[in-house]
């Protein structure tokens, strides 16, 4: 599929995302200003998965408190009833719950959601069908200029960090260090990256899982609170791509034990990963915390991969425009 094109249906479902997110958190605090007991009811099943989760990272065989959890959910489900709201008004918001907002439906194999053909539709007027892969990359999407603070251009700095990026998919699962991890801001081809590595690696005959951050919180609630489990593949693929690391929802404690424990079960089974984040390293350290930052970025496990210059996309509709104007 057009990349392009691609980006912007990503952009809408992660925008539609955001929303729900408000959209949950106003209701949690409407639920909570009316009614104590339900808010205290909450809290005490946040400890406990919060609890869980600090004990599995020390044993990650612990099996996590279902049943417990089951009773919690029957009441909280009850006294919402009780208090006049919909029973599942707690549960996650979803304008399509086929696909939750990802435009993908199915567990083994991931197909396009109706919602997603729509939305695909509206976008049409596509340009060629270039699927995202090291053979297809595009250096001179990158423009010739020489970034602030840096020495070359962005276009050779881009070329030496495609390169690393397809050694580090080369050599796995040999390369070291284990992991890697792209930040900058949006627009620098990080995704694109990412893609490029999966998709060399699935080749390869690997067992890869591309997931955005957002989709690995979800994933993870959703096992938490009963409704499916699709965890199991973030925790053993051979390779684990985390995209947008920073654009998950922080569900107070419970996103940060999540991704702590998820890091470290991979690193306790030296399965290896690469995570892309729009986050500064100080910006990555305020949100997750020095404990869980200095785990995730420890040198002897990561290469750290900074990306600096301008906004391809933007650059590549200036481009476009000064076609125009010339015509
Ligand atoms: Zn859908």
């Amino acid at each position: 599929m057009n990349r392009e094109i691609m980006e912007r249906l990503s952009e809408h479902y992660r925008l539609q995302r955001a929303q729900n997110a408000r959209e949950e958190e106003r209701r949690l605090r409407e639920v909570c200003e009316k009614d104590g007991q339900l808010a205290q009811l909450i809290d005490e099943r946040r400890e406990m998965i919060l609890g869980f989760c600090k004990s599995a990272v020390l044993n990650p065989k612990a099996e996590p408190p279902q049943e417990q959890m089951r009773r919690y959910n029957r009441e909280i489900r009850e006294r919402l009833r009780l208090d006049g709201f919909p029973e599942d008004y707690l549960e996650p918001v979803y304008r399509c719950p086929k696909c939750r907002d990802t435009g993908l439906m199915g567990e083994e194999e991931r197909v396009q959601c109706d919602c997603a053909r729509q939305i695909l539709l509206s976008l049409a007027d596509t340009v060629g069908t270039q699927e995202e892969s090291f053979e297809n990359f595009n250096l001179n999407l990158f423009p010739e200029t020489v970034p602030e603070g840096m020495e070359i251009t962005q276009r050779a700095e881009m070329r030496i960090i495609r390169d690393l990026c397809e050694a580090y998919a080369d050599r796995f699962p040999a390369q070291r260090p284990q992991d890697l991890l792209l930040y900058g801001s949006s627009g620098l081809g990080k995704s694109y990256l990412l893609c490029c590595i999966a998709r060399r690696l699935s080749e390869k005959g690997n067992s890869v899982q591309l997931v955005s951050a957002y989709d690995v919180i979800r994933r993870m609630r959703d096992a938490f609170f009963g409704r499916e489990d699709d965890t199991a593949e973030l925790y053993q693929a051979d390779l684990l791509l985390i995209d947008d690391l920073g654009m998950e929802p922080m569900m107070e404690n419970i996103t940060l034990e999540q991704l702590f424990h998820l890091i470290s079960v991979r690193r306790s089974r030296r399965l290896p990963m690469v995570i892309s984040t729009n986050l500064t390293m100080k910006e990555l350290k305020s949100r997750y915390s020095e404990r869980i930052a200095s785990r995730l970025l420890d040198s002897t496990l990561c290469r750290v991969v900074p990306l600096k210059g301008e906004d391809v996309r933007l650059a590549r509709q200036r481009a476009k425009s000064v076609e125009e104007a010339d015509r």
